[in-house]
């Protein structure tokens, strides 16, 4: 990193030492020594923060960014290009066009019109507004495990959504979708690949032909598992792979390099397989026929001022990562993958602990089971295990609460008393390769502390 951040700043000398120095400016200057001291403070507060990096933290979707992507960024930032307009940057819009046709090409879309947001919300966000601009007065359909994100960006475009119910493993419920798709109300159907609770992956490959037979509209929600797909055109996948193959036939996709791509925050991805949905987003001069090329990065995004940080990033990574199944990206999520797999046989060792859902990519939900289980115990017992593995002096692991119905539970272990609603468990996002070979210790420690 020290190598790195040296070759970022000597890069920044050379770009400014091409042009005549800048006279000293007064209103700018503060001592170095003020500055120092202000990070030492900054430092000191920033220790009030759990270890994102290390495998001990298994809690939520949380890592730190590459060094590639630190480093590249920091290095484009400190020119501070803005890839709303062309002229705000051409280095890192071309950039960000370069890295928008490998993901779309990673999906299989043979053309396309994308580009890089803020944020998995806004990329949704507009989804779902160009859904509503193609059928104004239709109803947005997602399930109830979708990311909350959808309710709330229907109340915000003011179009209906629909909650379609889900089954045990938390995927669309299919004969729900098609009574719901009856009715003839519904213009877009979300389908989510890997859902933020538990990873489930909803039956894409089932939900388009019957939305095509309904003359509707698919956006698939990959902000979490979209990177997944680099697995499934492995010949041998260690995940489904078919709702994943079918991602060529949704009409737009969302994935966040911010979540699995390797990149700090402030990287979302929206790609849409008609690129003359472009037409949406202009305001001026109407164009009539639209290609990716013709348009500017800020004349097809809702955002304004964008990071061109951001592409330079996702750009230098996937350099150094390239989006394939047997290397790069792919071996990372491989990784990640195996360990979720790992977690689900190394739990059977213990009687004192069962898995909720089986884990689809790498998110693992599991949760204490004690005698004569009930769903406050399992709750109490689940509370406890958190805050005592979280606050243990030695060997702290944090892991992540989850809350589901305590019906499913019941479903799989008959004597499970049912008396409350819903049931707190546990969740671990395996999203770090390292997280690999500490499984089986972590779960003997989790072991230990359920059974203490
Ligand atoms: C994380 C996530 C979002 C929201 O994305 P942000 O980048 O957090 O704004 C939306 N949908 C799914 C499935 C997600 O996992």
């Amino acid at each position: 990193m020290k190598n790195l951040i040296q070759q970022v700043i000597e890069a920044q000398h050379r770009f400014r030492n091409s042009w005549d120095e800048v006279p000293h400016e007064e209103t700018t200057a503060i001592p170095i020594n003020k500055m120092e001291s202000v990070l030492s403070e900054l430092e000191e507060r920033l220790k009030n923060n759990y270890p994102f990096y290390h495998p001990r933290y298994a809690a939520q979707m949380m890592k730190p960014p590459h060094e590639i992507a630190v480093a590249a960024y920091l290095m484009a930032m400190q020119i501070n290009p803005n890839n709303h307009a062309l002229d705000g940057g051409p280095a890192t819009a071309k950039m960000e066009l370069e890295v928008i046709q490998n993901i779309a090409h990673m999906f299989g879309y043979k053309q396309h019109l994308g580009h890089l947001t803020s944020s998995g919300t806004i990329a949704n966000l507009e989804a779902l507004w160009i859904a509503r601009s193609i059928h104004p007065e239709k109803a947005i359909a997602f399930s109830s495990s979708a990311h909350y994100t959808h309710s709330r960006m229907c109340r915000v475009l003011g179009i209906q959504g629909i909650e379609i119910p889900v089954n045990d493993n938390h995927t669309i419920d299919l004969n729900a979708l098609e009574q719901e798709l009856k009715q003839g109300t519904i213009g877009t159907v979300v389908a989510t690949l890997g859902t933020t609770g538990v990873g489930a992956l909803d039956k894409l490959q089932e939900i388009i032909p019957l939305c095509k037979k309904y003359g509707v509209r698919v956006h698939a929600d990959c902000a979490y598992g979209g990177f997944f797909t680099l697995l499934a055109r492995n010949p041998q996948p260690i995940i489904n792979a078919e709702p994943f193959l079918a991602l060529p036939e949704a009409d737009s996709i969302v994935v966040d390099p911010h979540k699995h791509g390797l990149q700090p925050y402030g990287c979302g991805c929206i790609v849409f397989k008609d690129p003359t949905i472009g037409k949406y987003y202009k305001h001026d001069s109407p164009y009539t026929y639209f290609t990716s090329k013709d348009l500017h990065l800020g004349e097809i995004s809702l955002e304004c001022s964008r990071a061109g940080a951001a592409a330079a990033a996702l750009w230098a990574t996937l350099q150094c990562f390239p989006l394939q199944h047997d290397k790069g990206l792919g071996m990372i999520l491989q990784k990640t993958r195996r360990s979720a797999l790992l977690w689900n046989d190394e739990i059977k060792k213990y009687s004192s602990l069962a898995t909720f859902v089986q884990p689809q990519l790498d998110i693992v939900t599991y949760f204490p089971v004690p005698k004569n289980s009930s769903a406050t115990k399992v709750s109490l017992l689940s509370e406890k295990i958190f805050h005592n593995a979280m606050n243990h002096s030695e060997q702290p692991v944090y892991l992540a609460k989850f809350i589901v119905d305590s019906s499913i539970i019941k479903r799989n272990i008959p004597s499970f008393e049912l008396d409350q609603p819903q049931t707190t468990i546990l969740r671990s996002v395996l999203m770090k390769p390292e997280h690999f070979q500490f499984i089986s210790q972590c779960i003997k420690e989790i072991a230990a502390l359920t059974e203490e």
